[in-house]
């Protein structure tokens, strides 16, 4: 057995936390049912809660965020329409393509500069009118926590302010809210204020939350109606899904506990930035990115060396490499990666 001190440290992504205990045994026992005729008990217990948590009438229990996403995009707009979203997003930059393949959307961005928050300006801007020589927009995405932008909390204000001035072109707006609740602790308010300017909501269950797989899309009873036809269309009906939706119920209770992974993730950051040649800005939530072109460090080899001392991250861009801190990570960890950085980036730079 590895000393607990060697032991890798993975700061890759949220998403590689392992099931606790209390979610092996969830599933074990959990009472299931066929999904797709609507008679898993633990899958509706789930969707009734998980719309509860956003405020929506309704929501849907879907294997990833990436088909949360898709089904909505789906849903709200017709073929060659365009879907409007902002440069850095998540749909628009690592969904391959799935707008323009699996809906044949049209997509238009907007730049909306550091933290990724549209303007309304800039929205009425990208919004096209149907004509003779134009296809309409047929939604608006937004993005909350921003990914790209290193898990930036946007204020309730700022999404309404994008929101309204879309839907006053009766434009309607989807939320991918993958970190919703991140961005509701870091705000301290409820996610459910964070959803209501929008229609439809995604979140992931099997990131900070902790669960092991799935995702949710939420919004009014007509529209989770329709996207439940729509998953069905990608291959996402289920049958006893109760067994993956039981720690998902238990991942709900998960929320509070996000504060504890912005706390390691600001004392990262700090750490970071503390090293000659690293600069990592101080996080709203669980998402450090550092950049290294000042000591012009490579994050591909960054990337390789940490994996090599000990430490999981991810390259973001030439010179950006992304740090997560997530459930099985606790302060200790954090100080002993950013020991296990400082001696690479001496050896890097
Ligand atoms: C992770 C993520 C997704 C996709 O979720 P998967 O479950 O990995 O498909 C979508 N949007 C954002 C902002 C994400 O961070």
């Amino acid at each position: 057995m590895p000393e607990a001190d060697d032991e890798f440290i993975d700061l890759r992504s949220d998403t590689v936390t392992t099931p606790s205990e209390a979610m092996r045994e969830a599933a074990a026992t959990a009472e299931v049912g066929d999904d797709v005729y609507r008679d898993d008990p633990t899958v509706n217990e789930l969707e009734r809660r998980a719309a509860d948590a956003v405020g929506t009438e309704a929501a849907l229990y879907v294997p990833s965020g990436t088909m949360a996403n898709q089904i909505a995009v789906h849903v709200h707009t017709e073929p060659g329409q365009e879907l409007l979203l902002e440069r850095e997003s998540h749909i628009y930059r690592w969904e391959l393509a799935g707008a323009a393949k699996l809906s044949g959307a049209q997509t238009r961005t907007i730049d909306a500069g550091e933290r990724c928050v549209p303007t309304p300006d800039a929205v009425r801007e990208g919004i096209v009118g149907e004509d003779l020589h134009r296809p309409g927009t047929g939604l608006l995405a937004l993005e909350n926590t921003h990914n790209y932008r290193g898990g930036t909390a946007i204020p309730v204000e700022a999404i309404a302010a994008a929101a309204e001035a879309a839907r006053d072109a009766d434009v309607p707006v989807h939320l991918d809210g993958a970190r919703v609740f991140n961005a509701a602790v870091a705000l301290g308010v409820d996610a459910s204020e964070l959803v209501a300017p929008v229609d439809t909501v995604s979140f992931c269950l099997s990131k900070g939350l902790g669960a092991p797989v799935g995702s949710i899309v939420a919004g009014d009873e007509s529209f989770v109606e329709e996207a439940r036809r729509v998953r069905k269309l990608f291959g996402g009906g289920m049958r006893q899904a109760g067994l993956i939706a039981a720690p998902g119920l238990l991942a709900l209770e998960n929320v509070e506990r996000l504060a504890d992974d912005h706390a390691n993730a600001e004392r990262l950051a700090a750490g970071l930035d503390a090293l000659d040649g690293v600069d990592a800005p101080a996080p709203d939530t669980n998402i450090v990115v550092a950049h290294t072109d000042d000591a012009g460090i490579a994050a591909s080899d960054l990337v390789a060396a940490c994996e090599d001392a000990g430490v999981g991250c991810v390259e973001f861009d030439e010179y950006t490499t992304r740090f997560t801190t997530h459930l099985d990570v606790g302060r200790d960890d954090v100080d002993a990666a950013v020991e296990r950085v400082r001696d690479v980036i001496r050896e890097l730079a």
